[in-house]
């Protein structure tokens, strides 16, 4: 019988407690959710700065569809790239400091098609252990040599770099990353980088707008990494991504990227709506500091058995390690209204199961208190 795997394969998942469904969110306001018909304080969002559903930005939006239309009508190659989406380069150009913006469509094809698009037989990516999936594929997706380091561990990557022997190498980590909510060392990496002739890609998912005084992310920590990668579906609250970098390499993705070439440019209103999101973050550093104070109040109420990873991010992770524990924890939280997705493995690697909890800038302090007294009851 063919596709046969198909069925193996879910049962095969359902077995190890990896089978994962959708839940379908009847409504959404603020960190509020309801789902069948019960509200719950949602601590899964990636929604970090409280943005979505800001009037100023819904507004934008709008202008925009009236202005250029709800869809772009074609790849940016041919009428797709619109005013709308120049002005969103530029003013991301600006904000990080860099010659030349790109924009996609997800974080997922921008990752992928720029590695896909660099990786010659004559390239090298040397990636950290913990790299997003949309990374370890786009490395993977071509001729290149991949090989990844331990984690934010740099003397194993400067091991590794200096018995390098293609020439053109790219060094690939995170900002902070998604799973842990730590952080990469940006000026180690680009001093690395220098010292090996190689260049430095980072991914900034999760540091655009909540790292430095105008929520530049890495950036302000470094301003030669050489490229810079950062979707608008976390702390900018609409959807795309961008690649930040220099002028060469602009032109060379708008001829050689496959995800950017043969795919609809980005909703013109969407982008319209992104520079608008962009302007209030750079403005309103309240929500960066409301972040920093209520993840201290959280870590501050835990019990002091639950370590959590410092960091100056909006995630953190407790690792309970078993997929069937995490998931009964989830249950339970949700018994108390508060939501919070287990994530289990091949998300994270085996035995590392966890509540990756993200404390947003619309939380208050009485629905911290609330998840870390249930938290401190659930885990014992
Ligand atoms: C979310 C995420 C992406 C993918 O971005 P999308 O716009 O959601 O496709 C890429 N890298 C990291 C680290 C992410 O967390």
């Amino acid at each position: 019988m063919a596709f046969e795997f198909i069925a193996e394969q879910l049962a095969q998942q359902k077995l190890a407690h990896r089978l994962r469904h959708r839940q379908c969110i009847a409504e959404q306001h603020g960190v509020k959710l309801v789902y069948q018909n019960k509200e719950y304080v949602n601590f899964s969002s990636n929604d970090y700065l409280g943005l979505n559903q800001h009037p100023d930005i819904n507004n934008a939006f709008q202008e925009g569809i009236k202005k250029f239309g709800a869809s772009s009508c074609s790849s940016s190659l041919v009428t797709g790239f619109s005013y709308a989406h120049q002005v969103l380069e530029e003013t991301i150009c600006e904000w990080l400091n860099k010659p030349r913006c790109l924009l996609f469509n997800s974080g997922f094809s921008a990752n992928h098609g720029v590695l896909h698009a660099l990786a010659t037989d004559q390239t090298q990516f040397w990636l950290d252990k913990l790299s997003h999936a949309s990374l370890i594929d786009g490395a993977l997706s071509g001729k290149a040599k991949v090989k990844r380091f331990l984690h934010n561990d740099y003397d194993h990557l400067e091991q590794l770099l200096s018995k390098k022997t293609l020439a053109n190498n790219l060094i690939v980590s995170e900002g902070i990353f998604s799973m842990d909510g730590d952080q990469a060392d940006a000026n180690a990496l680009q001093n690395l980088a220098q010292k090996h002739d190689a260049w430095l890609y980072l991914d900034d998912a999760h540091s655009l707008g909540l790292i430095g005084e105008n929520g530049q992310g890495s950036t302000s920590i470094n301003n030669h990494i050489d490229i810079v990668m950062a979707t608008f579906g976390k702390a900018v609250a609409t959807s795309g991504a961008f690649i930040a970098c220099n002028e060469d390499l602009h032109d060379y993705l708008i001829n050689f990227a496959r995800h950017y070439i043969y795919s609809t440019a980005m909703s013109p209103a969407n982008a319209w709506a992104t520079k608008k999101s962009i302007e209030i973050i750079q403005k309103e550093q309240w929500r960066r500091d409301k972040i920093v104070e209520l993840s201290a109040l959280f870590s501050s109420l835990l019990h002091q058995e639950i370590a959590l990873i410092p960091t100056s991010s909006s995630i953190h992770a407790l690792v309970i390690g078993d997929e069937k524990k995490t998931l009964e924890i989830t249950q339970n939280l949700k018994e108390k209204g508060i939501w919070l997705t287990a994530i289990r493995p091949p998300t994270v690697p085996n035995g590392t199961s966890r509540l990756r909890v993200t404390i947003c800038a619309n939380h208050k302090s009485s629905d911290i208190k609330e998840l870390a007294e249930n938290i401190n009851k659930v885990i014992h």
